[in-house]
C-alpha cells in the first residue's frame, strides 16, 4: 500500500506521518505500512487487542483518538452499539426504534424467529401500525400472502384443529352441539343486522 506518502499528512504520531484515509479513519505509516491510528493508539496503551473484538470510538468522531476516545468491545456489542442499542447496569436494556424515534425496552421489540437476540427493527407498537398500514394499502398483496401461507402450513393448521377438536370432545362431548347453536344464533343476528343496515 502506498496511499499514505502521496497523501499530505496531517501531522505526526510517534515520529510517524498520520493522515485521513477516504473512509474516514485516520491512518499511521509506519515501516511501510498503513496501520489504522486508533487500533495502534489502542494498543500502545493497552496492548493488543483481544481476537474478535473491535476498538469503537465513544464519540462517534472517527478522527478522535485520544485514548479516552477509544474502547475496547466484542464485535457483538460493536454493531449493537452501532444499531443504537444502550446498556442499564451493565446489561442491554434498550434500543433505537427508527419509527418513532425513541429508545424502547428490548422486551418491547418482537423476538425474531430466525435468530435469537435479534429483535425486530422497529418496536412492537410501530410494527403494528406499520403492519396494519401496509395491509390497508396493499389488500391483494395480503390476501395472497395469508393464503401462501395457510397453504404452506395447511397440514400443520388441520393437525393442530383436529387434536383441538378431539381434546374438547374428550373434555365435554356437548361441547360442539353447544358451539354450533351458539354459532348458528350469532350467525343469524349477524346477518339479521347486516340486512337492516344494507336497507
Ligand atoms: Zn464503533
Ligand atoms: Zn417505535
Amino acid at each position: 500500500m502506498n496511499v499514505g506518502v502521496r497523501k499530505k499528512a496531517m501531522g505526526t504520531y510517534d515520529g510517524f506521518p498520520i493522515f485521513e484515509a477516504s473512509n474516514g479513519y485516520v491512518r499511521i505509516y509506519i515501516a511501510k505500512k498503513e496501520i489504522l491510528f486508533h487500533i495502534y493508539v489502542y494498543e500502545k496503551f493497552n496492548g493488543p487487542i483481544l481476537p474478535k473484538h473491535a476498538i469503537h470510538h465513544i464519540n462517534g468522531i472517527k478522527t478522535d483518538n485520544r485514548i479516552e476516545n477509544l474502547q475496547m468491545l466484542t464485535y457483538g456489542d460493536h454493531v449493537k452499539i452501532h444499531k443504537g442499542w444502550i446498556k442499564k447496569n451493565g446489561e442491554w436494556y434498550a434500543k433505537f426504534c427508527p419509527m418513532c424515534k425513541e429508545y424502547v425496552p428490548l422486551t418491547d421489540f418482537y423476538k425474531s424467529n430466525s435468530k435469537e437476540d435479534r429483535p425486530s427493527a422497529t418496536c412492537k407498537k410501530c410494527h403494528t401500525v406499520y403492519v396494519r398500514e401496509w395491509k390497508h394499502k396493499n389488500p391483494d398483496k395480503s390476501r395472497a400472502i395469508k393464503s401462501k401461507s395457510y397453504r404452506k402450513h395447511k397440514k400443520t393448521i388441520k393437525t393442530h384443529y383436529r387434536e383441538w377438536y378431539d381434546k374438547k370432545l374428550i373434555e365435554n362431548p356437548d361441547y360442539f352441539k353447544n358451539y354450533r347453536k351458539k354459532y348458528l344464533v350469532n350467525r343469524k343476528s349477524l346477518t339479521s343486522k347486516k340486512t337492516i343496515s344494507d336497507i
